[in-house]
């Protein structure tokens, strides 16, 4: 594997959207970020200019890419994505403990039937949450 020289991120240059809708990073005026023309994120420049961050709130963590001259790498480096499948734990755990005390089974007063209903819902729930964030 080739080891690509990550380069600094010029805003004066013309640059593709790490989106796959083969859109333009526009810069925008005064500010130290690129719109794009296709997707309409904006993605403000970060790490000295060496990489680019998405500016959004419908994520839990951030995503960020590196320019290599030709592509953008997706850059591993957040931090805040190393807690994001911990943070999916949690949510499990809490969603499984919640439906646990709350489902009521009306035709069914088990507690093996309870534990599968509310383990099964939760990692429905849970696998719902990790699909939208990965879009
Ligand atoms: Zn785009």
């Amino acid at each position: 594997m080739h080891s690509q020289k990550v380069q600094k991120i010029d805003l004066n240059n013309d640059y593709p959207c790490p989106c796959r809708r083969r859109g333009r990073l526009v810069p925008i005026t005064l500010t130290e970020a690129f719109g794009c023309n296709r997707c309409q994120q904006i993605f403000v420049v970060q790490e000295n200019g060496y990489v680019i961050e998405q500016l959004s709130t419908t994520y839990p963590y951030k995503r960020a890419w590196r320019w290599t001259g030709h592509q953008w790498n997706i850059a591993h480096s957040s931090l805040a994505s190393g807690y994001f499948p911990l943070t999916l734990a949690i949510i499990f755990g809490l969603l499984f403990l919640l439906l646990l005390t709350t489902l009521n089974a009306p035709f069914s007063s088990s507690v093996t039937f309870r534990v599968i209903a509310a383990l099964v819902l939760s990692m429905m729930l849970v696998l719902m949450l990790w699909l939208a964030c990965r879009r």
